[in-house]
């Protein structure tokens, strides 16, 4: 009897044992399914059937298996969706996650930061580096932030201007947490424009303000004292008040010069001209003048230019403004020669002194508004600081390029180019 008991009791444990063992199996391939997203198959017990209760359970896992697959293809076609959206716009878009890892970045974002490859996945801190833009992230994060934000971000050794817009959105694939998006738009250009444009009316004002002190500081030492004031002291404030007067209105006139040439309209009229007679025309003007007594001038044009198509106006001012600094800036016995040769399809004209030259240092900015490399020196010759960049633009407007080169002590060269179109 007792054998008996013992021998029931161990069969009852070997199959005990065995549909643990299938249900560890079971388990074990239900977790690793699970872990794979892939429909799970049933597992077959001894007699070839399964049981009704882990028939249930697969039939549920599998439908959630399915369900949770459909999910990811949906996610994944709406964010691919949400790519190629946003890789055709200008403005460049930004989102991360609860952790502030990037899911997604547009093309425009690689062109604004082009050392930013291969940045998906990667933290946010690591790849932009601002620590401004990073404490925005923050701000739109606690709903603090403003709608609109202008960033200073450094790239290497370039600083970039982005208006940045940020808000938060719901996770596509529902994690906890919010992903927050943000649209950058790149102001450097109008940043750079701005402080060009601030920098412009700080020196206009400056260089208004002196004459006009000057003069308004003589008109009323004249209006105090001039009954008792003698003759000859007289004389020379209004000579004074006169020699300034005369500066403003030049620097009126270049000004205006500017800003017409800079207009969407510059007046340009061309028509064809002789270059060599226009050369000549100002050379002999110039030789006339008291202040070029002691120069040598030369000119020389190729015979092959001809005629070219320009304004004739503006490229006489052109020519002026470079001998008139050649005569300005250079002593008394100095040589200046004008020279035009066939570059090309080109005309290269040359206005070369022998003078004292222009420091390397001041090369790249006397094309600039109101530069000058002696300032004491250009004012009391009477330059406004714009002659040059008058220069620019009118050559520019005919479609050529302006240039210059110096040695200290040896003399200066200013280059210009004009297309030579058959006339
Ligand atoms: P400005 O009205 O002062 O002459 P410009 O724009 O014509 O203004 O010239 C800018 C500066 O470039 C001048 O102030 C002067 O310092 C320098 N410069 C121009 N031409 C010469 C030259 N031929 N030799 C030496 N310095 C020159």
């Amino acid at each position: 009897m007792l054998y008996l008991i013992t021998a029931a009791l161990g069969v009852g444990l070997v199959i005990a044992l065995k549909r643990l063992r299938d249900h560890r199996q079971a388990l074990r391939s239900l977790h690793q399914a699970i872990l794979e997203k892939r429909p799970l198959l049933r597992v077959k017990e001894a007699d070839g059937k399964t049981t009704a209760g882990w028939d249930r359970l697969y039939s549920a896992a599998n439908e959630l298996i399915a369900e949770v697959a459909h999910l990811q293809q949906l996610r994944s076609g709406q964010l691919a969706q949400l790519e190629a959206t946003l890789g055709s716009l200008q403005e460049a878009v930004l989102i991360v996650d609860a952790e502030n890892r990037i899911l997604l970045a547009n093309k425009a974002l690689q062109t604004i930061f082009p050392r930013a490859k291969d940045i998906l996945n990667q933290r946010l801190e690591i790849v932009l580096h601002s620590v401004a833009f990073l404490n925005y992230v923050e701000a739109v994060r606690s709903g603090r932030a403003q709608p609109q934000h202008e960033l200073e971000f450094i790239e290497g050794t370039v600083s970039l201007w982005l208006e940045v817009t940020g808000a938060l959105v719901t996770p596509l694939n529902g994690d906890r947490g919010s992903w927050a998006l943000f649209v950058l738009h790149d102001i450097t250009r109008q940043k750079e424009l701005e402080g060009i444009r601030k920098d412009f009316v700080a020196n206009v004002s400056h260089e208004l303000r002196t004459p006009l002190s000057i003069i308004k500081g003589y008109i009323e030492t004249l209006v105090d004292g001039h009954r008792s004031m003698p003759i000859e002291d007289r004389e020379r404030f209004l000579q004074t008040i006169q020699r300034h007067t005369e500066r403003l209105n030049s620097l009126l006139e270049d000004l205006l010069t500017l800003s017409r040439l800079e207009s969407i309209n510059p007046g340009l009229h061309c028509e064809s001209t002789v270059l060599a007679d226009l050369i000549a025309g100002l050379v002999d003007d110039i030789r006339g003048r008291p202040s070029a007594g002691g120069h040598l001038l030369s000119f020389a044009v190729e015979p092959a230019i001809g005629s070219v198509l320009v304004d004739p106006l503006k490229i006489s001012q052109v020519c002026a403004n470079l001998l008139d600094n050649a005569l300005k800036y250079t002593p008394s016995g100095s040589r200046i020669d004008v020279s035009a040769r066939l570059q090309g399809n080109e005309v290269e004209v040359c206005v070369r002194d022998n003078g004292p030259g222009i420091p390397a240092a001041d090369i790249p900015h006397i094309f600039e508004r109101f530069y000058r490399v002696d300032k004491g020196r250009s004012r009391e010759k009477g330059g406004t600081g714009l002659g040059l960049s008058i220069v620019k633009h009118i050559v520019q407007l005919h479609g050529g390029r302006v240039w210059m080169e110096s040695e200290l002590g040896k003399g200066t060269a200013f280059y210009f180019t004009l297309p030579q179109r058959p006339a």
